[in-house]
């Protein structure tokens, strides 16, 4: 396992359109564990795969309840909304309210290829939507009500 580099806002990768994992290689893997340990070096809750450069849909999540790794994401439900403040390991030191829904579902493979349905409500419903987002080249900082701080 590796420490990747993290990508920062200005970077154009962060803006570009990632490609589904077709099949999961070796290097896939190795990405799942790279994401992750670069994610914990980091002390964030969630990194998608364009963050270190890869344009993947490949996302890694853990709100301090284990550790979620997600090919090829997609939200299939959601209910309610909560607005709350968010960050971004992409954006450093910078917060922006952001209206999320409360409760999403998401449909993706683990890396053994199985379909895993992620279910979230609160902060992990916030990390699936953040994380997914970047994979469409989208920013927290796009749907920000209000004044974003620290940027
Ligand atoms: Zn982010």
């Amino acid at each position: 396992m590796a420490i990747r580099q993290i990508r920062t806002n200005g970077d154009e990768i962060l803006r570009k359109k990632s490609k589904e994992v077709k099949e999961i290689t070796p290097s896939v893997i190795t990405l799942l564990d790279d994401m992750a340990e670069t994610m914990y070096e980091a002390n964030g809750v969630g990194l998608a795969a364009p963050q270190v450069g890869v344009l993947k849909r490949v996302v890694v999540i853990d709100i301090g309840e284990g550790l979620i790794e997600l090919i090829n994401p997609v939200v299939v439900e959601t209910k309610g909304s909560q607005i709350g403040s968010e960050g971004c390991l992409s954006i450093p030191g910078a917060c922006a309210d952001v209206d999320r829904p409360e409760y999403v579902k998401v449909e993706a493979l683990n890396r053994d290829g199985e379909k895993i349905v992620v279910e979230g409500t609160e902060l992990l419903a916030v990390a699936l939507c953040h994380e997914t987002d970047h994979l469409d080249g989208v920013l927290y900082i796009d749907k920000a009500i209000g004044e974003i701080e620290g940027i």
